[in-house]
């Protein structure tokens, strides 16, 4: 025993992902003795197998369709081929370029002392790491991600997840993509685009089931137009290798085979690896541990934040790992709070939802109003021919912002002018007002807030005034 090195710290983070990069660079900053402990490379899955990839990915697929479906603007291209050997060195050098931020030299300056290698508890102060070293520190973080869950009939066949997926030499003739939530409906609608035949399997009655049901709607038909094959509320029962490729056997009688299983159903938080029991951690009936308002586990001085605790999201991750840093700085405890609802979805058209939509506020029995307007009525939308989606504010009957669906052209980017109104339920008016460019989608905003008037007005003079000053202000924003 005396033979093992002991390195103390002030406080240790394990996990350089979303999270634990936030807690590592911010205690840092604010002089404290850090350790941060990663297995593999700074930056986790958001840069390495997660956002960063995938959305490189997705915009490859709407360069090619976007190339071969020009025509009816009068762009037409001979012959678009896709190198999919390059595409993939293209987004490995794009997480490597996002990395650069991340590196252990670069923590390493900002004075964060870095140990590559897995951590897991040998007691409640005490960190064993893979070389035998031990590590004590008086805080712990526990940012440790998540991991893919596989159901057990695909464990037994070759099958690819997040984490492989990245690493595929050649174009998959024909994949079959298990899941239909956000990874799921991504990742499908760019393997068509790129040229695979595509089938998607989910066990819900709808594509993106967290989303606004007319959100589904939206992109289950424009995935079909695209021309992917969907088994909706049914799941694959039994699944084999054959001559011809992986057979999904699914419930609905159907047999799929194809020459590539993606598994996107849900993911798994990874702190078991971590020996919770050897610091004395209270974990439920499932092993995940108990957290309080504050990510703290039943052990006061040991946190858990980002995918580990449940966040799901980049953003969300960095949110937690900002409020742990701060109750680890700050002499006054604070609850966790990661502001409201705000995410995207990034397909085409791209979903971004900011607070309630008006299901979650009727099932919650508020008393709402909403106003809601087609995508085409946004000239921005109408120029890029980028007619499928919509918006749907949630309001209360005086109009103070509670929420918005936005279905459409850069949704995602638009949605970022939504969350300061709508944390503050400042009223739709408000929007009205707001100095944007012509024609952006964000200048839609005026939009809303005037069709939110003219229902209030009805379709007496006042309403059709509303509507009037409603085209006025889109004229003004046009004139220079
Ligand atoms: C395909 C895909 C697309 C996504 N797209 C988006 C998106 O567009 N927007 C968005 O907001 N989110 C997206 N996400 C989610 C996002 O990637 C995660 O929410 C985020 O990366 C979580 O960050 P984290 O720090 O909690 O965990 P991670 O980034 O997973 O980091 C955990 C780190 O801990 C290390 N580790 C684990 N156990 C140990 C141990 N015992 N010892 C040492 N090290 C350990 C791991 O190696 C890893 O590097 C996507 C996810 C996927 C899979």
């Amino acid at each position: 025993m005396n033979d093992i090195r002991i390195h103390k710290h002030q406080v240790a983070v394990v996990g350089g992902g979303a999270a634990g990069l936030v807690v590592a660079f911010g205690a840092a900053s604010a002089g404290i003795d850090v350790a941060l402990i990663e297995a593999g490379r700074l930056g986790g899955e958001c840069t390495w197998t997660g956002c960063v990839p995938s959305k490189t990915l997705i915009d490859a697929a709407r360069r090619a369709y976007e190339a071969r479906n020009s025509g009816h603007v009068g762009v037409t291209t001979s012959d678009v081929a896709v190198d999919f050997a390059r595409l993939m060195r293209h987004i490995h050098d794009t997480s490597a370029h996002v990395a650069a931020e991340e590196r252990s030299e670069r923590a390493r300056e900002a004075g964060i002392t870095v140990y590559q290698s897995m951590a897991r508890f040998v007691d409640p102060t005490t960190l064993a790491l893979d070389g035998g070293e031990r590590i004590r520190a008086k805080r712990f973080v526990l940012a440790t991600g998540s991991r893919p869950h596989v159901p057990p009939p695909l464990r037994s066949v070759r099958h690819l997840t997040n984490e492989t997926i990245w690493g595929l030499a050649e174009l998959p003739e024909h994949l079959a993509v298990v899941g239909g939530g956000a990874m799921g409906t991504e990742l499908a609608q760019a393997f068509r685009r790129l040229g695979s035949r595509v089938t998607i399997i989910t066990d819900v009655d709808r594509l993106l089931p967290t989303a606004h049901p007319d959100a589904s709607e939206v992109i289950g038909e424009r995935l079909r137009k695209e021309g992917i094959a969907l088994h909706s509320s049914t799941k694959v029962v039994s699944a084999a290798e054959g001559e011809h490729g992986i057979r999904l056997a699914v419930e609905d009688g159907t047999v799929i085979t194809a020459s590539h299983v993606l598994v996107t159903t849900g993911r798994t938080a990874s702190l078991e690896p971590m020996n919770p029991a050897a610091a004395s951690i209270d974990v439920d009936e499932e092993g995940a541990p108990m957290l309080d308002d504050r990510l703290r586990t039943s052990q006061k001085h040991i946190y858990v934040c980002g995918d580990a605790a449940g966040a799901g999201l980049a953003h969300i991750a960095s949110a937690q790992g900002a409020a742990v840093l701060t109750n680890i700085v700050s002499p006054r405890a604070l609850a966790v709070d990661t502001g409201i609802v705000r995410w995207a979805i990034f397909t085409d058209p791209e979903i971004a939802q900011v607070g309630m939509t008006k299901h979650e506020a009727m099932a919650k029995g508020m008393n709402i109003r909403t106003t809601r307007i087609p995508i085409d009525r946004v000239d921005r939308a109408s120029v890029s021919g980028a007619s499928d989606g919509f918006v749907e504010a949630v309001h209360t009957r005086s109009g103070k912002m509670l929420g918005v669906t936005i279905v459409g052209l850069h949704a995602a980017e638009w949605a970022n002018q939504w969350i300061r109104p709508v944390s503050k339920a400042s009223r739709l008016s408000e929007l009205a007002f707001t100095e944007t460019i012509y024609p952006t989608m964000g200048s839609s905003n005026a939009v809303i807030a005037f069709a939110w008037v003219e229902n209030l007005l009805d379709k007496g003079m006042l309403g059709r005034l509303a509507r009037l000053a409603g085209r006025a202000r889109m004229w003004l924003a046009r004139t220079p």
